[in-house]
């Protein structure tokens, strides 16, 4: 076994506080990664305080990583030691299912398994993530990383990154279509990275004003408040697309309203209470909802790739991995900016 020291939750109570434990020998199609960033997505602290239930405890979060491949078992064709490797969300999945096959694993027809918060399909055990000093993960899921890259800002790639990029292309997001991104967290201002890298018209719509100037440096070419009722009636049925990355107890209408005829709202925001949708702003221009997960372990890769050919990172405050606290606090108060990650070097 391999010991590896983190940080986990005890309860949905409890703060992160330093954790001992062991990861598995390595089976022949794993590698073994020495994390180097970790990065902090909202999702870590609704599973952390078991916003969506069933949470398991004790847990150590942590599904944005990226490091060095130290050690590979013998069947590993996709590694050698050395190299700059990256883990998402999911560690595993059925290998079988329609989805599957399709290298869509989100999809699984049995459920993936999540990096963290669920049970490794063969051992049983809990599967623990990445606010630790290593991971063993099946080179499946693991992901090559571009070292011309900054990788503190690639670890937010692993989730914010796929998360957005998969449903904007997934609506073929092309040059002049108009996209709004809801949200200004982590997922949303890469959202906006993405949307403008495919050549939409941007428009960040946030709650906070603050962030305005961030919006526009980001590339976003418009910028609305969300709660500004005049300025939200201006918008309404202007957008192709709108993308829904709040991570806060919301409705969908005022998002609904402003989607053109055929307009889709790409949801993947997922506040802990269910919101409501009025059927008639549905049948007006003939909107849909989208859901989407993350990314497949393909599009994963094409994603990484893509930023790497359009040098593409998120922005990040490098955090000390006793920080994380008060980070997740700031969170909460919509002060992160982009992206909280964790430089594992302050653990060792
Ligand atoms: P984040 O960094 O905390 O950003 C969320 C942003 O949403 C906030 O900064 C704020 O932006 C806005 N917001 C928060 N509460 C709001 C409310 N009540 N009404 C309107 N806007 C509000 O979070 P994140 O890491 O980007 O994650 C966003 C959501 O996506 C989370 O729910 C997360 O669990 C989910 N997620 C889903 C997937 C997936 O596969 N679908 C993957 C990863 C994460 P402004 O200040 O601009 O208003
Ligand atoms: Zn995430
Ligand atoms: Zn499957």
């Amino acid at each position: 076994m391999i010991p590896v020291k983190a940080y986990a939750a005890e309860s949905a109570a409890s703060p992160l506080a330093p954790f001992k434990f062991e990861r598995r020998e390595l089976k022949e199609q794993d590698v073994l990664i020495e994390i180097l960033f970790s990065g902090v997505c909202h999702s870590d602290l609704h599973q952390v305080r078991d916003e969506w239930g069933g949470s398991m405890y004790p847990m150590v979060p942590g599904h944005e990583i990226v490091g060095k491949v130290i050690k590979v078992g013998s069947g590993v064709t996709k590694f050698t030691t050395g190299q700059t490797a990256g883990v998402g969300v999911m560690i595993d999945s059925c290998r079988e299912c329609k989805p599957c096959k399709k290298h869509m694993e989100q999809y699984c027809a049995e459920g993936m398994t999540g990096t963290y918060n669920g049970f490794e399909r063969d051992t049983k055990t809990v599967a623990q993530g990445g606010y630790s000093t290593q991971i063993v993960c099946d080179e499946r899921w693991v992901y090559h990383i571009s070292d011309s890259l900054d990788l503190a800002g690639v670890a937010p790639l692993l989730c914010a990154g796929i998360t957005t990029y998969s449903p904007l292309k997934y609506a073929n997001v092309k040059p002049g279509d108009k996209v709004a991104v809801a949200g200004l967290g982590g997922l949303g201002h890469m959202a906006v990275k993405f949307a403008v890298a495919m050549g939409a018209e941007v428009t960040m719509l946030s709650t906070s004003p603050s962030k305005e100037h961030d919006a526009r440096k980001l590339g976003a070419h418009h910028f609305v408040l969300s709660s500004d009722e005049d300025a939200m009636k201006k918008i309404e049925s202007y957008f192709d697309v709108v993308l829904d990355a709040v991570s806060g107890n919301h409705d969908y209408e005022i998002y609904l309203k402003l989607l053109d005829v055929s307009g889709k709202l790409l949801v993947v925001g997922l506040p802990k209470d269910e919101p409501k949708v009025n059927p008639f702003e549905l049948i007006k221009n003939r909107r849909c909802i989208i859901g989407s997960m993350i990314g497949g372990t393909e599009e994963t890769q094409e994603m990484l790739d893509f930023c790497a050919e359009k040098n593409i990172v998120a922005d990040v405050e490098v955090i000390s991995m006793q920080y994380i606290n008060e980070a997740y606090e700031r969170m909460l108060k919509n002060d992160v900016k982009y992206r909280f990650v964790i430089d594992m070097a302050t653990l060792k």
